[in-house]
């Protein structure tokens, strides 16, 4: 039987409660105290919580703390955290698994560990490089962050007949050296035309700014003037009304925030992409025909700024590796409702991210863990290994995925904790020319008799 942990659900590929093999699902949703320290700019919040549950307590408490996770309400900590977790913050404090602070976790011998007695390489690992791979994470100890009383967001959009794409190809240059307190994402999606009625391509610009519409304005208008932002395209508000205007709520009741179910449940498959220099004119147009498919109905490609805080934070801090270097990230999306055209979609998809090759991350492709997307690789089935699971790790860890696997095998060598992209354990060792070689590892009996020499010495 495999054990299949489950937090918030909302894992892309379903891992945490689907499986091809006879599975247990062990759901955290009950365990969701979060306990906020408003003094010691601190919180302790259980797996199984929702990030709208975590906003909702830390502005019961406070409205100059906020936290630097997602922006749908419904997702969990246990999931979102342990692969990275990234929202409007990012710019300024980075992801989520960036301020943790402690944690505590059931290893696979049933002990309940926290940072001091799991270990750094253990703690290292569950910020970033997923957790279901490592143990039953039960809480996070969490670093709050500062956030100004008022908080500015606005909306705007541009279609292909307002110069959309002369706009997009700027915000590549700028997006990632704004003031750290900006975060302006673009959203891509086909509408309607209002002029001829036909298909277009539609970019929303949708922004966050830590501070007041005056400081805003002069801001843009230095470094984005292309945009055209006005005073009245802005809304100040309070920080936690920024989280459900995000989210597409209205801003007055905080109280759906509590609540776990996500809205309109539909098929859907996503993939993602690093951008490290921007996507010529033309590459653009390439992205609009596709966007202008049949099949892109509901489709929209998300673009989210990096730079910040995300350029200042080494690439081995934690397993996430994604930092200086990159532009922007891609999140594509489609979804559908017909289960029997699901193919169809997903080809389509598929054809859009093979379009994207050339302008994008290369050697590897890079992809974000928490989009999870079992196209890029799967482990092989029943036996872990190694140089299988290493086509699809280094896409999301990079060389972190080295790391991950030698705290694999000290934590879980027998592999308890496994799934279609769970971090596989391993031998490795220097051999007598000084040369670093890897093993399967097949046998568990080697590992216990090389493990304390090969690994621990
Ligand atoms: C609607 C929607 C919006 C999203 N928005 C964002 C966003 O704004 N930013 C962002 O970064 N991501 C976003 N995501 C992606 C999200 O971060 C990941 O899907 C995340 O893994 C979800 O965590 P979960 O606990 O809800 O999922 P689950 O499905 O419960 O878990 C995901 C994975 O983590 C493992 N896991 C879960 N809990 C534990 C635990 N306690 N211990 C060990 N392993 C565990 C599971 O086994 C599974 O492999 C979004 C996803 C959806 C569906």
């Amino acid at each position: 039987m495999q054990i299949r942990v489950r937090s918030g659900g909302h894992d892309y590929e379903g891992l945490s409660y689907v499986s091809q093999v006879p599975f247990v699902i062990l759901d955290l949703f009950n365990l969701c105290e979060i306990s906020v320290d408003v003094e010691k700019k601190s919180a302790w919040v259980q797996a199984g919580s929702t990030i709208g549950q975590l906003y909702y307590k830390i502005a019961e408490k406070s409205g100059t703390l906020g936290f630097p996770a997602g922006l749908c309400p419904t997702v969990g900590v246990g999931g979102h955290f342990s692969g990275g977790g990234y929202g409007t913050l990012l710019r300024k404090y980075g992801l989520a698994a960036d301020n943790i602070i402690d944690a505590r976790m059931v290893d696979v011998n049933g002990r309940i560990l926290d940072r001091s007695s799991m270990g750094e390489d253990l703690f290292w690992a569950i910020r970033g490089g997923g957790g279901a791979s490592f143990g039953v994470i039960l809480a996070w100890k969490i670093q709050l962050v500062a956030v100004p009383e008022k908080v500015t967001v606005f909306t705007i959009d541009r279609t292909l007949e307002q110069d959309a794409i002369n706009i997009v190809h700027r915000w590549q240059y700028v997006a990632h050296k704004f003031d750290k307190n900006l975060f302006i994402r673009i959203y891509l999606g086909r509408v309607k035309s209002s002029q001829d009625g036909g298909r277009t391509i539609r970019a929303l610009f949708n922004s966050l700014f830590l501070g007041s519409v005056e400081t805003l304005l002069p801001l843009m208008k230095e470094s984005f003037p292309e945009l055209g932002l006005q005073r009245e395209d802005c809304t100040e508000m309070r920080w936690i009304e920024s989280i459900l205007y995000f989210s597409g709520f209205p801003t007055e009741s905080r109280d759906v925030l509590l609540n776990r179910t996500q809205p309109n449940v539909r098929h859907f498959k996503a993939k993602s992409d690093y951008v490290q220099k921007p996507i010529s004119t033309n590459g653009l147009k390439g992205m609009w025909k596709l966007l202008l498919g049949e099949e892109a109905e509901d489709a929209s490609m998300i673009l989210s700024p990096y730079g910040g805080r995300m350029d200042e934070i080494s690439e081995y801090t934690i397993p996430f590796p994604h930092r200086a270097g990159n532009l922007y990230k891609i999140h594509y999306l489609v979804n559908w409702d017909e289960e029997e055209a699901s193919q169809r979609y997903i080809n389509w998809i598929r054809r859009l991210y093979n379009y994207m090759a050339p302008y994008v991350s290369k050697f590897p492709r890079t992809a974000y863990i928490n989009y999870r997307d079992l196209d890029i690789g799967v482990n092989n089935k029943g036996n872990t290994s190694y140089a299988q699971a290493s086509i699809w790790g280094r896409k999301y860890f990079k060389n972190n995925f080295d790391r991950l696997v030698q705290v694999k095998i000290k934590v879980d060598p027998a592999n308890f904790f496994r799934n279609e992209q769970s971090i596989p354990p391993f031998l490795s060792c220097w051999n007598n020319n000084g040369k670093w070689i890897h093993r399967e590892t097949k046998c568990f009996s080697l590992f216990n008799m090389y493990s304390n020499k090969l690994f621990v010495d």
